[in-house]
């Protein structure tokens, strides 16, 4: 029965001269999301309004749940459009629209109508009150409540007219691609899915690295994290995601470095290697699943050492998260089952039994002198096997 959505978004409606960009993007964003779902769409987008018509058959639910996946969408309004064939046809169609669409008439009710078309014959209000006394009179159990009403029966006035009463929430945030590109450090664990999330939410375009250290990683682990990526490329678009085999430099560290320091050092050199990959793909800052005490390496001196390395700014969304709030956050968006699989990850093979919590940027500078000899042509082997992956949520 339903035809149509109007598209309504909050937040970038006050973004001034950049509106147009920003709804531009939107548009983009929703016509991809629909090339996920069975039948045929046009997006319409006029007068500040974005509207998905139905062009043939489709899947409602399959529709609704793509449509909650775009960032920048507020909320989706599933509508009955029809002709405006005058007053008497429009007070029937709504009645109409009223009897379909709820089965036990004892609600109160408001009718509140937005007339685009300055040049239809009766203004608002009359519409409101008119529409208001056709209902009454269909359906005498309903009364009118013009304050907290059950059910708001809105009517836009337009070249056609639509009717909605339903609003089903959106994801909110802002539409990918209006908000530059940043690089995602992407582990197979919980949070740095969410924080990739997090970051696209706020209309940024992601890539994605993930350092795996063969043979002690397996191809399993690597297979998990190819599909968190996917799980968050659902709302993010196509990841570009980077795979680099990082063995030789987690080798060499254990090899000339202090155990306990091991993975500070490593994290080093994941954010340096990072952040290359970052500039050469025109991405401006860098994400990670990071939150201060969650573990040695993520203490507040611990950060500051791992964030030393870095010109780019380091986004991390969760750092003033508890841990259970991001395991709630996952479950929501759909990566936490694939997050929790066993596989191992490349930081916690050669995890020492005491790394230290307050590392010394000082000493730790004075040890990876240790690796003088060799690292920078470790890291530019590194480098060199980056493996680029395209990742998408349609095509795994
Ligand atoms: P996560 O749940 O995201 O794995 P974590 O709690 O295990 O995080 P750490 O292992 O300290 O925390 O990693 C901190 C952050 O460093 C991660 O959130 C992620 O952004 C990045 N990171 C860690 N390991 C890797 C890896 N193998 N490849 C890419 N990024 C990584
Ligand atoms: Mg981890």
């Amino acid at each position: 029965m339903f035809t149509a959505f109007l598209i309504k978004y909050a937040e970038i409606g006050v973004k001034g001269k950049n509106r147009y960009l920003f709804e531009e993007a939107l548009v983009r964003q929703i016509k991809y999301a629909l090339k996920r779902c069975e039948g045929e769409f046009k997006v319409t987008w006029r007068d500040g309004r974005i509207y998905v018509h139905a062009l043939s058959e489709f899947d409602y639910e399959e529709t609704v749940d793509n449509l909650k996946t775009v960032f920048g969408i507020s909320s989706i309004c599933p509508v009955v459009q029809t002709q405006d064939e005058g007053f008497e046809k429009l007070a029937r169609d709504l009645v109409n629209y009223v009897d379909r669409h709820y089965e036990d008439k004892n609600l109160t009710f408001k009718v509140h109508t937005r007339r685009a078309r300055k040049n239809y014959p009766m203004n608002s209000m009359e519409v409101n009150r008119e529409l208001g006394g056709a209902v009454l009179d269909a359906f005498p159990q309903m009364s009118v409540d013009v304050h907290t009403p059950q059910v708001m029966l809105n009517v836009e006035i337009r070249e056609k007219i639509y009717i909605y009463s339903t609003e089903i929430p959106g994801p909110g945030g802002m539409p990918v691609g209006s908000n530059g590109k940043a690089m995602l450090l992407l582990s197979g664990g919980i949070d740095s899915p969410v924080a990739g999330y997090m970051i696209a939410r706020r209309g940024v375009k992601i890539d994605a690295v993930y350092f795996h250290a063969p043979p002690y990683t397996s191809d399993r682990a690597r297979d998990k994290v190819i599909d968190l990526a996917r799980r968050v490329s659902r709302y993010a678009g196509p990841v570009y995601l980077h795979v680099i085999n990082f063995t030789d430099i987690q080798l060499y560290i254990y090899e000339k470095c202090p155990h306990e320091e091991l993975t500070i050092i490593m994290r080093r050199y994941m954010m340096r290697i990072a952040e290359r990959i970052a500039v050469e793909n025109e991405c401006l800052g860098l994400i990670t699943g990071e939150s201060i005490g969650q573990v040695a390496s993520q203490t507040v001196q611990s950060l500051a050492v791992t964030n030393e390395v870095c010109s780019l700014p380091v986004f991390r969304p969760l750092i003033g998260f508890d841990k259970m709030e991001i395991v709630e956050l996952s479950e929501r968006i759909g990566t936490y089952e694939t997050s929790i699989l066993p596989y191992e990850d490349c930081c916690t093979i050669f995890v020492a039994e005491h790394p230290v919590t307050k590392p010394s940027l000082k000493i730790i500078r004075r040890h990876e002198q240790n690796l003088e000899e060799k690292i920078n042509t470790l890291v530019q082997k590194a480098l060199d096997t980056d493996e680029m992956i395209i990742v998408r949520w349609d095509r795994p």
